[in-house]
């Protein structure tokens, strides 16, 4: 083909070949023949800009975690860089056969073989935590995902759980380049913030609802943590992050130093409250009736403080106060009574004291005018005298003897009062609400606890189940070995029921020969499980009554509570269940049917 620098000349070539090659005779095709034709390059109108963007955008959507394709081919583009175009291309794709090519099918068959190891150094909750931190840090990134998820794998194998390996770019996820077609985001996030919400989210939640709350007594510590959870949640950049990290640091690091002074505190109020305990008894050894609180007390200081333990002990406090208080006044009635009585003895006592110093007195007056009387008719009216005044004596010694005895009397009733009320206070502290036959506790005490724990299961919607139990042919059981072998089966029976419970449960006397166990966080199979349990050990402690084997077995009827339940529902529903029991046949656990 000859060249020619006349444009006319190119211009009747390109028809020609136009012709000659039976090519469409478009403005593109003749454009192309005419620079072919004239050895010049395309003009740079004829860069297919626009379609190359959409073809790049197209690219972008189309793979993976190649948004950064999109974004160099826009570079190149805008440049209307050909070679650059082809460069590009040829970079991304080759990584993106790369990724094509990562071994995931083996990757995946090892993970799930190490997942399956049981190893005694990893448990299912770290691998667990590995595998997420790995996917969290590095899903939107294929190449980064699967050397993570290889390196955690090495790691199970080696019997560790976790591989840190540091955080690097790659892990992150591109920034995203707008696509051409459509506005950018008008708030772009960037860097870990975008991968973490959720985690941001968290750790504003736990500054405003958990350590915020905690700090209710120091505003100013209050205050930090509720407007530093504001700043967490509005940060959407790395930068507003880096930022706060210093400020939080020194936050975290004086609230630290806060908590030890606080924890200090408590434990020095916890050792003053026990020597005060130590030492009360001491101080009161007349106020027997004082026992039981410092018991309550004493109780508390010694176990891990606890919500329950609290609640259970302020009930119990305020019942043996309010108890003793009364009692108390009896008492102290009796008491003055007492003095009254022994206060007018002695008023008597120092009147008949008078009375005789007055007749001693009239006596030696009497005696004085016998020796100096010098006829009988003077000594005649002396002896009248004397006579008259012993006779008043006599009565009135007479008179106080009675009285004496009566006061006596009176005093050694008032007394047996006195000591019958101190006994009684005494034993208040501990038997008000707990049945005095097996120390199970008794109705009183069975509302109380049933009360307390229906609304804390409610309050944390936590399950909780109750269970009756009657013990079976009790009746027989009395008849033939006699009702203080009864009563002795009772106490056996309630001391099993005790050795079988966990701490947190509760036995109680609801009736003669009937007991409710009330068991908190526990539902219907566990409740189940712990009946059966019992019903063992009490085949396995067996009750002895003069050194006879005797047998006692209960029937049993367990509900669970349902959303909104009454306390009386739930017992009569465990009731039912335990009555079915006994129509079944005795000696067996039942669930009680939903209301
Ligand atoms: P069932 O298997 O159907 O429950 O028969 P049972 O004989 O156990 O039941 P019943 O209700 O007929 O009898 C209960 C007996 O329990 C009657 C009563 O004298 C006795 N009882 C109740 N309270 C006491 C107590 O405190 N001590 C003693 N020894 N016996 C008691
Ligand atoms: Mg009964
Ligand atoms: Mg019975």
């Amino acid at each position: 083909m000859s060249t020619s620098n006349n444009p006319t000349e190119i211009a009747r070539e390109a028809f020609r070949q136009l012709a000659a090659r039976r090519i469409p005779p478009t403005p593109n095709n003749y454009r192309m023949l005419y620079a072919e034709i004239s050895g010049l390059a395309s003009d740079r109108e004829a860069f297919p800009e626009k379609e190359l963007r959409h073809l790049a955008h197209e690219l972008g959507q189309a793979v993976p975690g190649q948004s950064r394709l999109e974004r160099d081919l826009g570079e190149v583009i805008a440049r209307q860089d050909w070679e650059g175009v082809r460069r590009t291309l040829a970079i991304g794709f080759g990584a993106l056969s790369e990724v094509q090519q990562l071994a995931w099918s083996r990757l995946i068959g090892d993970l799930f073989r190490q997942w399956e190891n049981k190893s005694a150094d990893i448990t299912p909750g770290k691998k667990r935590e590995a595998l997420d931190r790995a996917l969290a840090i590095s899903a939107s990134n294929p190449r980064a995902l699967f050397r993570r998820l290889e390196n955690l794998q090495r790691a199970w194998a080696r019997g560790e759980a976790t591989n840190d390996i540091p955080l690097t770019d790659a892990d992150l996820p591109k920034p995203e380049a707008a696509p051409v077609a459509s506005p950018p985001p008008a708030a772009p996030i960037s860097g870990r913030v975008a991968v973490l919400p959720e985690l941001r989210e968290l750790f504003a939640y736990a500054l405003e609802n958990c350590i915020a709350p905690l700090l209710a007594e120091q505003p100013q510590f209050f205050n930090e943590a509720k407007s530093f959870a504001q700043a967490v949640r509005q940060a959407n950049s790395l930068a507003q992050l880096a930022t706060m990290q210093a400020t939080l640091k020194q936050f975290a690091f004086r609230l630290a130093l806060s908590i030890e002074d606080q924890a200090e505190l408590r434990a020095s109020l916890l050792k003053l409250l026990r020597l005060v305990i130590e030492n009360i008894g001491e101080l009161l050894q007349d106020d027997k009736w004082l026992a039981g609180q410092i018991e309550i007390v004493r109780d508390i200081v010694e176990k891990p403080l606890s919500q329950r333990a609290l609640d259970d002990a302020e009930q119990r406090m305020k019942e043996i106060i309010f108890k003793q208080s009364q009692l108390k006044l009896s008492l102290q009635e009796a008491k003055d009574a007492l003095k009254h009585m022994l206060t007018g003895f002695v008023d008597h006592l120092a009147s008949f004291a008078g009375a005789t110093s007055d007749y001693h007195d009239a006596i030696e007056a009497c005696a004085r005018r016998v020796v100096a009387a010098n006829d009988i008719n003077e000594l005649e009216s002396v002896l009248a005298e004397v006579m008259q005044k012993t006779h008043a004596i006599q009565l009135n010694a007479q008179r106080s003897r009675d009285d004496l005895r009566a006061t006596q009397e009176k005093a050694r009733a008032a007394e047996g009062r006195v000591r019958a009320l101190e006994q009684e206070l005494a034993e208040t502290s501990h038997l008000i609400r707990h049945d005095q036959l097996t120390g199970a506790l008794n109705r009183r005490g069975l509302d109380e606890v049933l009360n307390k724990e229906i609304a804390r299961a409610e309050r944390h919607e936590l399950p909780i189940c109750l269970s009756l139990l009657d013990i079976d042919d009790f009746k027989k059981l009395n008849d033939r070995h006699g009702h203080a072998a009864g009563d002795e089966a009772l106490i056996h029976l309630a001391a099993v029921i005790r050795e079988s419970l966990r701490p947190q449960d509760t036995v109680a006397r609801f009736g003669g020969e009937e007991f409710i166990i009330v068991f908190p966080e526990t539902d219907l199979k566990e409740a189940v499980s712990a009946m059966t349990r019992l019903q063992r050990n009490l085949t396995r402690r067996i009750f002895l009554h003069e050194n006879q084997r005797v047998l006692i077995t209960f029937s049993a009827g367990i509900a669970q509570l349902q959303p909104g339940e009454r306390q009386s529902a739930i017992v009569q529903r465990a009731d039912a269940a335990m009555y079915a029991s006994k129509k079944a046949g005795k000696n067996q656990v039942m669930v009680a049917a939903a209301p």
